[in-house]
């Protein structure tokens, strides 16, 4: 018998929380000879999320809760849930039920029959996005795909099925600053796409602004690429050739012609020019600066408040 672990990061979900457990226990009550335990990870929640977990825990051992002595953010739960997680196979879920339970017998299977170590889940479409948030995210898929070695999937979702193997791969990159679309591909292993249409949320409301999710996109470039700090020195290099040249031209012009150079626009646009490009390189070494300082410090991804898990 195989233990198919369910990793649930829940911040304000008490709405939803009892809907998703609800969904999920029957379609895992189809897939034949399993197991399993779900890992709810209350993510500092500042509703009745963790009362809700308590409840489902009383009513079903097989509900495992942690919960965080404040919000960490979903990266941290999701870490959580993964070392915290004990079955064979782990899948990460969301508790708003975008993630479709219905998809959880395939993924076993496809693992089980067609070997594969890890069944991830890509939405092929953007339905009920705003058209402005899902033209960024396009933009943010393909610059971070040249600009970084690792491959990060376009609508890839955090909803997968992982083996041991990988699972155990994840939990060993500690790193403070996560991001795991790119840390889920960094860790290699073969996986097999499901494709599925958008699905709105069953209850509550996203926790997702345009901004949050804009700093979390230069968190993944920064995490994976380094390719802005090469941009931002090529980019010193060439200014500082056009700048030379320019030199020369109007030396030489005063030399042979004695003209006095006039043109306070031109200098004014040169200097304000050179002043934010110098502002933009450094805080582009800023970003990575701070990144390793954060890392360096070697905090934990997360506290515990509270658990049912004995270790
Ligand atoms: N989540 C979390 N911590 C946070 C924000 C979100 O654990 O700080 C959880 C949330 O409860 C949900 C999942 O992450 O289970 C996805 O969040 P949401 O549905 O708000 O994002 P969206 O699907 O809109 O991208
Ligand atoms: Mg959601």
């Amino acid at each position: 018998m195989k233990k198919i672990s369910v990793v649930v990061p829940c911040y304000n979900e008490q709405e939803a929380l009892p809907i998703f457990y609800t969904e999920t226990t029957k379609e895992l009550e189809k897939i034949p000879d399993v197991t399993w335990e779900f890992v709810l990870v209350d993510d500092g929640s500042k509703d009745k999320t963790l009362q809700t977990m308590q409840q489902l825990a009383a009513q079903d051992e097989r509900v495992k809760y942690i919960s965080f002595s404040r919000n960490f953010g979903k990266e941290s739960a999701m870490y959580a849930g993964l070392e915290n997680a004990s079955g064979d196979y782990v899948v990460l879920m969301d508790a708003d039920l975008q993630d479709p339970p219905a998809l959880l017998g395939k993924m076993v299977y496809e693992i089980e029959q067609n070997g594969y170590d890890c069944v991830g889940t890509r939405r092929v479409t953007r339905k009920g996005e705003p058209p402005i948030r899902s033209f960024f995210a396009r933009m943010f898929y393909k610059l971070i795909n040249k600009i970084s070695k690792t491959e990060i999937v376009d609508g890839a979702r955090d909803f997968r099925m992982m083996k041991r193997e990988m699972v155990d791969a994840v939990v060993k990159m500690c790193e403070y600053n996560r991001f795991s679309k790119g840390i889920l591909s960094w860790v290699g292993f073969k996986t097999l796409w499901l494709e599925y249409e958008n699905i709105e949320r069953v209850a509550g409301e996203t926790k997702w602004n345009f901004w949050k999710l804009f700093l979390y996109s230069i968190d993944g470039i920064v995490a994976f690429s380094t390719a802005p700090l090469v941009i931002s020195s090529v980019l010193g290099i060439a200014i500082c050739f056009i700048a030379f040249c320019m030199m020369i031209f109007y030396a030489g012009k005063t030399i042979l012609f004695g003209d006095p150079v006039s043109g306070f626009p031109t200098l004014i646009s040169v200097v304000l020019m050179l002043g934010g490009l110098q502002l933009l390189c450094l805080g582009i070494l800023g970003q990575y600066l701070a990144k390793t300082y954060l890392e360096t410090k070697g905090r934990p991804i997360y506290i515990i408040g509270k658990t049912n898990i004995e270790k």
